[in-house]
């Protein structure tokens, strides 16, 4: 039970009432001077929650329980608990315990690495609460260390350092976990998001299950190997291109642990690299593409749409006969049915018949909540070359 208290207008409350734990600024009609967890009321004094309050952010309250009940070090690790049950077995040594609004606790975010934890605290009311919140991942997960990578630059529009800071043990800078078979090495510390994009490992090993076995397999975007990993288990030979050299040196590495000596690994931009292979005529039976978000806001998704067209289109038509493309957007911007009406044209204007194996999504420890649009952001095709 907070002592303090914010009152919004009835727009506000009615937000919650149909699924959304997010009330704007515009909304509300008193608030508190500093960020924290506040009481929420209507104008008329009834008691409508409990929220995480951001004098800075547009998004100044963010919904955490609608019971008056004391949110402590308890409360956090009953709904961190909660959240890891809902996981179920997952084949896999790292993956995300905590999807923030996903999973009904906003602005959290707790992703695990085998024994060692990584999390992120995403709005100024949470931070106030940091104590509590370590104090219930260290109670419902046992981890060995709790590394904070508060360095997501979202923290700005709170007004909030970014900072990576150690909270409990030590994390290694590489820490090496399995998902499905397959052996990598992620870095908390440095590398992207948490260390690793766990949202795409259920989609890795769909990608290797179809990847032919005996055949030639391209993944582009490939960070440290993701993908590559799983197709080398079957492809004779695997072409994993990034722009990052740190990346790939640590895809090499991930290679290596898995005995896998068939992965060429080239630094490229993925844009020229498929202007050439096209023009040299090569093909390959498996293609996969996962691309950064290009449309990084709403006024960039007609150029981010033109951008994923043309890479689309080119591996459509380096797709050898029966081939198959596993091809992603994690833009929020581009939602599913704008990336499906791209992909459309692409295999229109690539000259190819396609036929949709799946449309997928992101894995199931990054749960959407069907009330809140925010919470769905990658989306993807499983396409087959027809002829
Ligand atoms: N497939 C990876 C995630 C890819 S994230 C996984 O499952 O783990 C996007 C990657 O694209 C990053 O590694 C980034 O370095 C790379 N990248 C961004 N722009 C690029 C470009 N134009 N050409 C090649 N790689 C690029």
């Amino acid at each position: 039970m907070s002592d303090v208290t914010a009152v919004v207008k009835a727009k506000g409350a009615e937000r919650w009432k149909l699924g959304h734990p997010w009330i704007y600024r515009s909304d509300v009609v008193e608030a508190p001077r500093d960020p924290g967890i506040v009481r929420v009321t209507d104008r008329r004094g009834k008691f409508l929650g409990q929220a995480l309050f951001s004098p800075r952010s547009e998004i100044r309250l963010r919904l955490l329980d609608r019971v008056d009940t004391p949110i402590d070090a308890a409360w956090w690790g009953r709904r961190i608990g909660a959240a890891l049950a809902r996981r179920g077995t997952i084949d896999a040594t790292a993956y995300r315990v905590v999807h923030a609004e996903g999973d009904g606790l906003p602005a959290l975010v707790v992703d695990r690495y085998g024994p060692f934890v990584v999390a992120q605290l995403l709005s100024a009311g949470l931070e106030r609460s940091r104590d509590d919140v370590v104090a219930g991942i260290a109670t419902a997960l046992a981890p060995d260390g709790i590394l904070l990578r508060n360095d997501a630059a979202i923290r700005r529009h709170e007004g909030l350092p970014l900072e990576v800071t150690p909270v409990l043990g030590t994390v290694p800078e590489i820490v090496e976990v399995k998902e499905y078979g397959a052996r990598y090495l992620a870095a908390p510390h440095r590398g992207q998001k948490t260390g690793a994009f766990l949202d795409q490992r259920e989609n890795r090993a769909l990608a290797g299950a179809h990847a032919r076995p005996g055949g030639r397999a391209l993944d582009l975007f490939t960070y440290h190997g993701s993908f590559a990993l799983h197709l080398a288990r079957r492809a004779a030979e695997v072409i994993a291109v990034d722009s990052s050299v740190d990346a790939l040196a640590r895809g090499r590495d991930n290679a290596a642990l898995n005995g896998l000596t068939n992965i060429t690994w080239r630094e490229a931009n993925a844009f020229d690299l498929l202007r050439d292979l096209e023009r040299r005529e090569e093909r390959f039976d498996t293609i996969v593409l996962d691309p950064p978000a290009f449309a990084k806001t709403k006024d960039s998704v007609t150029r981010a749409i033109a951008g994923y067209k043309e890479i689309n289109l080119r591996a459509m038509r380096i797709l050898a006969p029966g081939g198959v493309l596993l091809t992603c957007s994690c833009s929020y911007h581009v939602n599913r049915g704008v990336f499906a009406e791209m992909l459309g044209a692409a295999a229109q204007d690539g000259g190819r018949r396609l036929q949709v194996l799946a449309w997928i999504g992101a894995g199931r420890d990054h749960p959407e909540l069907l009330t809140v649009p925010e919470t769905s952001y990658l989306k993807g095709a499983l396409l087959q070359a027809l002829d």
